[in-house]
């Protein structure tokens, strides 16, 4: 992934770092540690509603959510290939005791393979999908860190779904389609496909008939879209489709990212008990649809300049009294929204005219607005954050209206 390690120039047009400051979104300390954010109330809330977004959309297309610990044994890790492969990108082991090593995990695989062999499994639970919003560790170097780009500590959208091997084309297919009901609610507006392949120079695990039926697993559910290959970028148990998308600096990182692997089942012994009383083993397809909330929201703040959809907006109704005879009718009016399920504020100090422009600069999606035409009709005036006014409505129906439109994860603001 060349694109990645690149730092975003300070004086990029949009740039999440200044956004996030700007925006009381994320701060970064030296006292946290570089690649470690910490995520304030205002990026919390846009992530808290993304979470449960996903985490709704996966539970309804079957998967199960599972928590898991973000630091496991050392042999965990040595089972499943990561301190054999991937060592350089991981923290160094923690030692309690000679016998007590922990690994602060790179990746979720090796908890989820432990779900999966928790109690035997027959043929009818597959596709068994595991899903975790989960913590894992990459000790990336200090110089190619910044801002959520690019962390230490990743917060992963996650699944392990076990399948039999003729049910695997199905499942990617099923899955690029939840990629693209996601990315359209959020606003991804992802820059291509690619297939990821072996490349020289690289270690994998797994013999060349293993690839090159994972290859073709891949190219099949591919067919149709277009696409790029890469070699060298495969994952180093297997082949794997990458959604790519550019950064406010045009350049290129993965977001979603289905891979396909049939080591790991072989590693942790995984099995079922297949149609005809007799034991096989399932293939492993991991998969990620929004990718890690960092890298996401580094994207999603560049992308929107900040004004997200206005279902994960941080406040999503800002409610502004013309003068104190107002207050009341305006703070009911929240007390409303709020009620309703919508993040609201009342802002009652300064001019009105700076009061809507605050709103619009911190990108809140709608101000209402109560003069006392509007308190006397019971009526709320929407003032847009792009400029746009609605003429004034009847409270109830102003509050449906946006309620709705934070409902359906819409990424217009009117209906
Ligand atoms: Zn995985």
């Amino acid at each position: 992934m060349a694109a990645e390690g690149s730092v975003l120039q300070e004086d990029d047009m949009v740039d999440h770092r200044r956004l996030g400051r700007e925006l009381e979104l994320f701060h970064a300390d030296p006292l946290s540690g570089a690649g470690l954010p910490i995520w304030l109330p205002a990026g919390a809330a846009a992530r808290h509603s993304v979470e449960e977004y996903v985490r709704e959309l996966e539970r309804r297309a079957g998967y199960q959510h599972v928590y898991s610990p973000p630091l496991g044994k050392r042999e965990l890790f040595e089972l499943s290939g990561h301190l054999g492969y991937f060592a350089d990108d991981m923290f160094p082991v923690l030692r309690l005791s000679a016998d007590d090593e922990f690994v602060l995990r790179p990746a979720l695989c090796p908890h989820h393979a432990l779900v999966y062999r928790a109690r035997g499994r027959s043929y009818r639970e597959l596709p068994l999908r595991i899903a975790e919003l989960g913590g894992m560790y990459r000790s990336e170097r200090s110089g190619v860190l910044g801002g959520l780009s690019r962390v230490r500590a990743i917060s992963l959208n996650d699944a392990h779904n076990f399948c039999a091997v003729g049910q695997v084309g199905a499942e990617v297919a099923e899955i690029l389609d939840l990629i693209q009901v996601a990315h359209a609610a959020l606003g991804v507006r992802p820059a291509g496909f690619r297939l990821s392949l072996r490349g020289p120079g690289e270690k994998y695990l797994g013999d060349d008939e293993m690839w090159q039926h994972a290859e073709n697993l891949l190219r099949d559910a591919l067919s149709g879209l277009p696409y790029v290959e890469a070699a060298g970028e495969a994952a180093f148990y297997g082949p794997k489709i990458d959604i790519q998308i550019l950064d406010g600096a045009g350049r290129e990182s993965t977001i979603s990212t289905i891979q396909l692997d049939f080591d790991k089942p072989a590693r942790f012994d995984l099995s079922y008990t297949d149609s005809s009383g007799g034991r096989s083993r399932p293939v492993m397809v991991h998969r990620s649809l929004v990718g890690s909330m960092e890298r996401l929201f580094a994207y999603l703040i560049e992308v929107h300049s900040g004004a997200f959809p206005a279902w994960y907006a941080p406040v999503q109704v800002q409610v502004l009294p013309v003068g104190p005879e107002q207050l009341d009718a305006a703070e009911a009016f929240r007390r409303d929204c709020v009620r309703a399920g919508l993040r609201a504020e009342l802002v009652g100090d300064g001019s009105l005219g700076a009061r809507v422009r605050g709103a619009a600069q911190r990108r809140v999606p709608y101000a209402a607005v109560l003069g006392a035409r509007e308190v006397s009709s019971g009526q709320v005036a929407l003032r847009l954050r792009d400029g746009r006014a609605v003429e004034p409505m009847a409270a109830p129906d102003a509050l449906r209206m946006i309620a709705g439109i934070v409902a359906a994860h819409s990424v217009e603001l009117l209906p």
